[in-house]
């Protein structure tokens, strides 16, 4: 009997070619969740998917955009919440 492993979907399979040419099916964890908007639960762009250990190893500026609220809300989210506060400001 084979391995669970290689017949289960826990794992991702990749199709990689080796060095020899020969094409093998490696297997792979799967990307960690998508992040979305507190506000408005839109899918957040600019934001890496990464396991813990790989997120360790990356810059934080590649890991969220540079902004007030990044990685939090949303861009949309992010312009409207700064004019309100402006404007409570006003
Ligand atoms: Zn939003």
């Amino acid at each position: 009997m084979r391995p669970s492993k290689q017949k289960s979907r826990t794992l991702r399979r990749v199709f990689k070619k080796t060095p020899g040419g020969r094409t093998i099916v490696a297997y792979v964890k799967r990307k960690p969740k998508k992040l979305y908007c507190s506000n408005c639960g839109k899918e957040l762009m600019g934001m890496k998917q990464l396991r813990p250990y790989k997120m360790a190893s990356t810059p934080k500026t590649e890991k969220r955009p540079e902004r007030p609220y990044g990685g939090v809300l949303c861009s949309r989210c992010t312009r409207r919440r700064i004019i309100e506060s402006a404007r409570m400001n006003a």
